[in-house]
């Protein structure tokens, strides 16, 4: 907690909190950017890691694609378009009344398999990963092996006799708990009063465990780790705190490439690509930032994207402070539709990991959110759900700072669309209808 002292001497210092405290939209760069090299060899994370984390995804391909069969167009990788989207960007052009010169395109994590959002990328790594570790443990499974096999009895057998547990304000328990139910594990999801009605539905339709809290985020992670550390067979995903989590997001870096590359869009010295990440706890987005900038080097320029109530981790990184604040401390109470961005107090672990290597942070009202969503919806008939829209104003925040090349017909601009298939149709509705209001 900061007291009253604390919170004069932060706002004099940067003068851009007290504009966050009135919930004004703003951009903030970042003055710790390191080059590509030296933020990379800064953060503790190695490329040897996310190669590891990718081989690991290559080798439960076969079980994935044999469980989900809608995974079977890539192989039983699970990956997501990335699709181009002129119209929204005149759209945005009009709405902004400015030049958006270079390309927009959307990465459509909102069209991820198995759960919809960008959670089946860290949150199913991480699943998927414990369970080699039993099997190999138990000497069912060696590396070699064809993964396909875990879906045999012998493995639900196995995998019933353990417990893994997760807080989440919905999307990340949707990925652990269809995953881990899939596999057969006994799963818990301990989730926060912002969760949506649908997803705690959804999960116990599947054999998960819900448990519900009237408190926010936080609260549903500190009761979740506790009861599992009172359980030694209870493997508990620490949304605040695992690099497993994270190494499953930073994958991404490595598939985006090669999707770029696919496509004909290069990214060098002349050719910048600006990435703009929506952000609740930061795993996600730190995640995915890091893969780029091991995939894109001193080219890739990214941004984390918060709601105007819920900055968290843009106030840990202007006072370095952290997993020690919360936006409670300034005044802000952590209210959002957009339920994927909703934390009060981010990932210390990230914040610390992404310091070096992130462009900047910027805010975003919840109205805008809900309007774009709208106005998406229309121009390219795509649906997402409200979090997700919170990077499609990046372009326009990031060309109006004049940041680095971002105004430039060479430039490439990607909005990360982070949810949105899972919405029930009615919720989607009601959410294209906010829109007018
Ligand atoms: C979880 C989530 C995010 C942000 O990911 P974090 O790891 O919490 O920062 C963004 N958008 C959606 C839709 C999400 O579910």
């Amino acid at each position: 907690m900061l007291d009253q002292n604390e919170l004069n001497k932060w706002t004099e210092k940067q003068p851009l909190i007290g504009q966050m405290m009135e919930r004004k939209e703003v951009l903030w760069q970042n003055p710790a950017l390191e080059s590509a090299v030296t933020g990379l060899s800064k953060t503790g994370v190695t490329v040897a890691d996310v190669q590891d984390a990718s081989d690991r995804l290559k080798r439960f391909a076969s079980y994935i694609q044999r469980v989900f069969p809608e995974t079977g167009a890539s192989g039983g990788i699970i990956e997501s378009p990335l699709t181009a989207i002129p119209n929204m960007k005149e759209v945005l052009e009009q709405e902004y009344r400015l030049d958006i010169p270079g390309e927009l395109l959307l990465k459509q994590d909102n069209a991820l398999p198995i759960s919809g959002s960008i959670k089946a990328r860290g949150g199913i790594y991480e699943v998927l990963k414990h369970a080699e570790t039993l099997a190999i443990e138990h000497d069912l499974l060696t590396t070699e092996d064809d993964y396909a096999k875990l879906a045999d009895p012998q493995f639900l057998e196995l995998f019933s006799k353990y417990k893994i547990a997760v807080g989440s304000t919905g999307n990340l328990g949707l990925s652990i708990g269809i995953m881990s139910a899939k596999l057969g594990f006994d799963v818990t999801v301990h989730m926060s009063a912002d969760a949506k009605q649908w997803k705690k539905d959804m999960l116990r339709e599947k054999g998960v465990t819900v448990v519900e809290y009237a408190d926010d985020y936080s609260k549903a992670v500190e009761e979740g780790r506790k009861q599992a550390e009172a359980d030694p067979t209870c493997h508990f995903i620490d949304d605040e705190n695992s690099l497993d989590l994270f190494l499953g997001y930073a994958v991404a870096g490595e598939r985006v490439a090669a999707q770029l590359k696919e496509r004909g869009t290069v990214v060098d010295a002349d050719h910048p690509l600006y990435v703009y990440l929506p952000c609740g706890v930061g795993g996600g987005p730190g995640g995915v930032a890091f893969g780029l900038r091991q995939a894109f080097g001193d080219h890739v320029y990214c941004y984390f994207a918060e709601p105007t109530d819920s900055p968290c981790m843009m106030l840990g990184l202007m006072t370095g402070l952290h997993d020690k604040i919360s936006v409670h401390d300034f005044g802000l109470d952590n209210r959002t539709a957009a339920d994927g961005l909703a934390v009060g107090t981010a990932s210390g672990f990230v914040g610390k990991t992404v310091e070096p290597i992130l462009a900047g942070c910027y805010t975003i009202a919840d109205k805008t959110m809900f309007r774009l969503l709208k106005l998406l919806a229309d121009s390219e008939d795509i649906r997402l759900e409200p979090s997700a829209l919170a990077g499609m104003t990046g372009p326009v925040q990031v060309i109006r700072e004049q940041a680095e090349g971002a105004n430039s017909s060479q430039a490439t601009h990607l909005v990360w669309a982070t949810g949105g298939s899972m919405v029930p149709e009615a919720e989607m509705k009601a959410y294209y209808e906010t829109a007018g209001k």
